[in-house]
């Protein structure tokens, strides 16, 4: 049943990322870091914390002079100062005396323990410092201290190359020393939308126009793969016009997305200019939604390569394909590790499935949950290849596999979950 004239998923998928690699690295500040993708190990600059400091607003003392207090039997001990974050002990604490210390100061000399201001009678919030504390509960050796290096030691492994510095990432970073990081150039993925019936979102429509949904698309798309999308526009299906958008986008882009135009119509043309400035590597995948995907490469100015992307122009096709081809390519030049990045989970079909035999399908579904936790995966409406209506509603999208025309309710599948980012 397999069609000869089209590649399957997999070996076009391994074709077209055989020669991505990731983007050079640059430093850049932490602030700017964000999204981005680390280019090299990191490890702790500095140990933290860098030094026994105290948890609790209270008082630090030597945890054998209040061995035996309780709120019955309070022991009173002489307060010889104080210290707060950001300032060192001036003094030690000897026997039967206290320093006064509040969250993140730096535990004095002599002292192992800390007291919490609750278990004493000095008033809790900003007050004059006492002269003496009545301390109402023991405290063990240790108690509310946080220990030097308890979160990290200076040296040790933080995170390692083709880490996505999300929010987390970022505070560990910033606590450990790191105001400047090596992280993978992001990718400037140009968006070119071609046909003589689109028009820019917002203008008014001609008679026989419609909007122009695809840059919008795709350009979210790239920006949701944390590249940098660079809207191109509208070129007409004139060869002379879509030749010139695309060496305009090869200038400056990694990755030119083109939609539409690539089937085997008349006007058909960006496979031919594909060929023309650059070549044209790969046309046709056994997959439905999508499947006159074509891929190519061209060379630019500046000595480096462009990739080239012509999607299909009906836009669940353009989503489909863009999902599958392009967002691996645009994650492998970002220094993300994997391929889609996606959540894949198993589910069982909640509907028939009709589709092309010699094609895998992605079928958009919704997914429920039943009372015993299966996943069953419902058709989130009609799979016309134009229909956006069941493409916004879907959580994912279904894997039929090539073979059969048909697949009855029942079927155990897997689906991609468009709406989860796995690294
Ligand atoms: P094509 O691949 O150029 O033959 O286009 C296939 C279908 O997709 C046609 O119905 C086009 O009108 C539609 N289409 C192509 N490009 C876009 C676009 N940028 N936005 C919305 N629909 C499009
Ligand atoms: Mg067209």
């Amino acid at each position: 049943m397999p069609r000869p004239d089209l590649l399957s998923l997999e070996e076009a998928r391994a074709r077209i990322l055989e020669d991505v690699l990731p983007l050079r690295p640059i430093s850049t500040p932490l602030a700017e870091s964000r999204g981005r993708v680390l280019a090299e190990e990191t490890i702790a600059l500095l140990t933290l914390p860098p030094w026994d400091n105290s948890a609790m607003d209270g008082f630090a003392v030597r945890s054998a002079d209040v061995a035996g207090a309780s709120a019955e039997s309070p022991v009173t001990l002489a307060v010889v100062g104080e210290v707060a974050a950001g300032h060192e002990p001036e003094v030690g604490v000897g026997e039967r005396q206290a320093m006064r210390v509040l969250t993140g100061g730096i535990m004095p000399p002599g002292a192992d323990a800390v007291v919490k201001v609750e278990d004493t009678d000095a008033p809790q919030g900003v007050s004059a410092l006492p002269q003496s504390v009545a301390v109402r509960a023991a405290v063990q050796p240790g108690k509310d201290i946080r220990r030097a290096g308890s979160d990290m030691h200076q040296g040790d492994h933080l995170l390692g190359s083709g880490t996505r510095l999300g929010p987390a990432a970022v505070a560990v970073l910033a606590a450990a020393g790191h105001a400047q990081l090596n992280v993978h150039r992001v990718p400037r993925v140009g968006v070119i939308a071609t046909g003589d019936e689109l028009t820019p979102v917002g203008l008014p429509l001609g008679p026989a126009s419609i909007p122009d949904s695809n840059s919008e698309s795709i350009a979210a798309q790239v920006a949701a793969a944390g590249a940098e999308p660079v809207r191109l526009g509208i070129a007409v299906d004139d060869r002379e016009v879509v030749r010139q958008k695309l060496r305009e986008g090869i200038r400056d882009c990694d990755v030119l997305v083109v939609t539409g135009g690539v089937s085997v119509g008349a006007h058909d043309l960006v496979k031919e200019v594909f060929a023309e400035i650059g070549s044209l590597d790969l046309w046709r995948v056994a997959i439905q939604p999508g499947k006159p995907i074509a891929y190519g490469s061209a060379p630019r100015p500046d000595g480096g390569y462009c990739l080239l992307f012509g999607l299909p122009g009906n836009p669940v096709s353009s989503f489909v394909t863009f999902e599958l081809f392009v967002r691996p390519v645009l994650r492998r030049l970002r220094g993300e590790p994997g391929d889609q990045g996606r959540l894949i989970v198993r589910a069982t079909l909640g509907d028939e499935v009709r589709k092309s035999a010699a094609r895998r399908a992605f079928v958009r579904v919704r997914l429920e949950t039943t009372a015993d936790g299966a996943l069953v995966a419902r058709l989130a409406g009609g799979q016309g290849s134009h229909m956006l209506s069941s493409l916004a509603l879907a959580d994912g999208l279904a894997i039929i596999e090539e073979g059969p025309a048909s697949v009855p309710a029942g079927t155990a599948v897997e689906v991609i979950r468009l709406d989860v980012e796995i690294a």
